[in-house]
């Protein structure tokens, strides 16, 4: 009998973050991404204002760090995009590593180009619940090619 292969299409929200475009990263950063397989599907690049982010963050709203968070994603203009892929949530999630690149391990995308815990290189959905919410957030479906 054949095995039993567990995988779905899936599409999930990605972005640039500014210490990635300030270091001039984001094509190598692409690259782990589409290395495994992952298909770009829609990209633009913004200018994050202050009443989106708010909503994108809104779950670290009581945090001390909030208002960081805030003023660093608004740093300067970042890479948006939507990903498309096996299991495309939790290979991306796997590539970037854990939050903290301090101690991501090397080998992530974190780990590898990351300084701390908010400067990490990239944001990317973590469920398909999010990720729904964040493509709509950010693209119309007109804007995005599959
Ligand atoms: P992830 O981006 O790994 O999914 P979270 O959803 O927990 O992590 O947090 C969202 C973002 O908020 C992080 O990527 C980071 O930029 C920022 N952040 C989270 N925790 C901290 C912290 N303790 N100090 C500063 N910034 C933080």
């Amino acid at each position: 009998m054949e095995p039993k292969v567990n995988f779905m299409i899936e599409r999930t929200l990605v972005i640039f973050k500014p210490d990635c475009m300030q270091k001039n990263l984001a094509g190598m950063v692409m690259e782990r991404f589409t290395k495994v397989g992952l298909s770009l599907i829609a990209c633009k690049m913004m200018r994050l204002q202050e009443s989106l982010l708010q909503e994108h963050y809104d779950f670290l709203m009581d945090k001390p760090f909030f208002p960081n968070i805030v003023s660093y994603m608004m740093e300067c203009p970042v890479l948006v995009l939507v990903l498309s892929g096996e299991n495309a949530i939790a290979v991306t999630r796997d590539l970037l590593g854990p939050t903290d690149s301090s101690t991501a391990p090397k080998g992530t995308i974190r780990g590898d180009f990351g300084q701390d815990k908010s400067r990490n290189v990239a944001h990317a959905s973590d469920s398909q619940e999010a990720a729904a919410k964040e493509i709509a957030r950010f693209f119309t479906k007109y804007e995005i090619f599959d």
